[in-house]
């Protein structure tokens, strides 16, 4: 059988160690099946293990091979769409509900680090930064409304004051979360899988979903093996293909690329970033940085409709960051990989029930670090038949993409570039 490994990423070069587990190569029963060892599938895991529920995890590639083990690694809190969308779409009582959730993924991540010991190289503080008034408008507005919901640590930032905390001269302002910040991702994802099982939980790698036999007792079939279980939950997002195709349906994957230059000199970092924030503008297609534990700096942007990988991503990426940075033009690029995430039409996560026993959240579209960690604990809630804050994620509405499977990857690019082309005109 085919042994797919991780992509060279600067993440992958960088891991803890960790045991060998195995393909699934025989029949298992247990509570709960958990399709993909990302974020969403580790922290359900996680959750249902706390819970008291018998927990195998299912991996196609290995722990943390998808969007978990590559992104950027910045805890950003709330979703895609903001909370103000939220509740023009489906009222002030959901809203509530979903709005008071959106710095608990943040805070989910924390404990997980603490409780568990997960080396990630954790950092505090998350930079938004503006290169339009109207971004700056849109930042002001943005922290009245998370302050609404209760959720403070947040400082506006002048041109003045966000030099200080980055060496960028684009920025007209910004705003600093010290709620938000950064890890080193395949780690969280790698510590997460060790602490499923040191809970008892199972997690065999090289072990692809193939087919699930859905009905009262449904069985999920690998090339080598087979598990029974009560529950299944589908946590393989950008990378699930046509194994649920209600899942697909609704959904596009996107590709999104990072590069990470060679280690800087202590300076050289401490000038970019002195208090070693993480950052991303407030660009519709947006550029996101940060420095690693071993003072790199990591930066992304770009987005592939579609997510064909591109041929020459450095090409892409480096002249984005050079006009961030220009300080860096003899600084060498290291790694440079690509990754896949799930995006939706509305930008907002898809969460729900296939019958009564197939639970599933995909979709967050492009911030996921802390989502993600929050739809592990509303998934395990509602299989221990508390669905209330499962409920209010799963009656947001979603549609298909305009131009269906053919066209709508053309028409998310003229989209995109629509409004790229309004950050740059600043309307
Ligand atoms: C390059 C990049 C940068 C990003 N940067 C950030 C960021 O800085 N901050 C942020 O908030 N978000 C970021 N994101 C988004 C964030 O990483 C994702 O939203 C999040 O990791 C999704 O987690 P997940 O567990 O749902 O999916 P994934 O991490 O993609 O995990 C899905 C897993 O399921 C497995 N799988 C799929 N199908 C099957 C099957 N049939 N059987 C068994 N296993 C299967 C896959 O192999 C994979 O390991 C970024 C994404 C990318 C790609």
């Amino acid at each position: 059988m085919a042994n797919t490994p991780y992509p060279q990423s600067y993440y992958a070069a960088s891991a803890n160690p960790v045991p060998p587990r195995p393909a699934l190569q025989e029949e298992v029963q247990t509570d709960v099946c958990v399709i993909g060892a990302g974020y969403t599938g580790l922290s359900s895991a996680l959750f249902l293990l706390e819970s008291g529920f018998k927990v195998t995890v299912l991996e196609a590639a290995k722990v943390g091979f998808g969007a978990s083990g590559r992104n950027g690694g910045q805890i950003v809190n709330s979703y895609s769409r903001d909370i103000d969308v939220i509740e023009r779409t489906v009222g002030p009582k959901q809203a509530q509900l979903l709005g008071h959730m959106a710095f608990e993924g943040g805070r989910i991540i924390r404990e997980r680090v603490a409780k568990y010991n997960i080396q990630c190289d954790l950092k505090d503080g998350g930079v938004f930064a503006a290169l339009t008034p109207k971004q700056m408008g849109h930042l002001e507005s943005q922290k009245r409304l998370w302050e609404r919901f209760g959720h403070t640590q947040l400082e506006l930032m002048d041109q003045k004051r966000i030099r200080e905390v980055v060496d960028c001269d684009q920025y007209i302002g910004g705003m600093l979360d010290m709620s938000g910040g950064h890890i080193h991702p395949l780690n969280l994802a790698l510590g997460e899988a060790a602490a499923v099982e040191s809970l008892g939980g199972k997690i065999y790698e090289q072990s692809p979903a193939i087919r699930i036999e859905r009905g009262a007792n449904p069985v999920v079939h690998t090339p080598q093996g087979k598990v029974r279980a009560k529950f299944i939950i589908v946590a393989g997002n950008a990378y699930l293909g046509g194994l649920v195709p209600e899942l697909a349906a609704k959904s596009m994957p996107c590709g999104t690329q990072v590069i990470t230059t060679e280690p800087l000199s202590d300076d050289l970092a401490r000038s970019l970033l002195p208090q070693d924030y993480c950052v991303e503008d407030c660009n519709y297609l947006l550029d996101y940085y940060r420095l690693t534990g071993d003072k790199r700096l990591i930066f992304g942007g770009g987005v592939v409709y579609g997510a064909r990988d591109p041929a020459n991503i450095e090409a892409i990426i480096r002249p984005k960051m050079l006009k961030a940075f220009p300080q860096l033009k003899d600084v060498k690029i290291d790694y440079a990989w690509t990754g896949n995430f799930l995006l939706t039409l509305s930008r907002l996560p898809q969460v729900g029930r296939l019958g009564d026993n197939i639970y599933y959240s995909q979709g967050c579209s492009g911030h996921g670090v802390t989502y993600t960690h929050l739809a592990g604990k509303v998934l395990a809630e509602a299989l221990r038949g508390q669905a209330e804050r499962f409920d209010a994620f799963a009656e947001l509405p979603h549609y298909p993409f305009p131009g269906g499977q053919m066209l709508r990857v053309p028409f998310s690019a003229l989209g995109a570039w629509y409004y790229s082309l309004r950050d740059r005109l600043g309307f």
